[in-house]
């Protein structure tokens, strides 16, 4: 069995942008609405000779807040546990929100690696300091990346294959 990294956060992060960039193909659908991801979507893939599957966990995203919750839970749930990783990700330009905080609160009670991506980064320059407020959510491990422009994707996968 390969181990299992699991992508994980709220809807509308880029979650499927970062599984189609990292797989290389365009199997998930990307869409700037939540509620687009049908299903659970597993592909294999590879970083550096270490061969793992990663998972896109949207699920399908409903638009009520209560009921999109109750679905994020049931999708952290799943990937803490079937996950040797998790990839926690998170909107670097919308800030920390109240739901990100109820999935770090679940993610910290076990005891898998969780890795906070902070993503929509395209400026590295300008926006580094949009990621300094993603440390309260306390993770120790951040990786600023932007999953559209493949900006800093190579060193989140390192961190990704050492805590595999
Ligand atoms: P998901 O709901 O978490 O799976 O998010 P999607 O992958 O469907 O993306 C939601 C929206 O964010 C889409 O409009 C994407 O094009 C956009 N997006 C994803 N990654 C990035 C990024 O790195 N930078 C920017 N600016 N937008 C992004
Ligand atoms: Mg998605």
């Amino acid at each position: 069995m390969k181990p299992i990294v699991a992508i994980v956060g709220r809807p509308n992060v880029g979650k499927s942008t970062l599984f189609n960039k990292l797989v290389g193909d365009r199997v998930a659908i990307v869409d700037n609405q939540p509620g687009v991801t049908r299903d659970r979507l597993y592909r294999e893939t590879e970083w550096c000779g270490t061969e793992f599957v990663l998972v896109d966990t949207g699920g399908l995203e409903p638009r009520n807040n209560d009921f999109m919750m109750a679905n994020i839970k049931k999708q952290a749930e799943v990937a803490m546990n079937e996950a040797d990783v998790i990839l926690f990700v998170v909107d670097g330009k919308a800030g920390v929100t109240a739901l990100d905080e109820e999935v770090a609160y679940l993610l910290r009670k076990k005891n898998k690696h969780v890795i906070l991506c902070v993503n929509k980064i395209d400026n590295f320059q300008a926006q580094l300091e949009d990621t300094y407020d993603f440390w309260g959510l306390g993770f120790e491990d951040l990786a600023p990346v932007s999953a559209e422009h493949k900006v800093n994707l190579g060193d989140m996968l390192d961190t990704v294959v050492e805590h595999i």
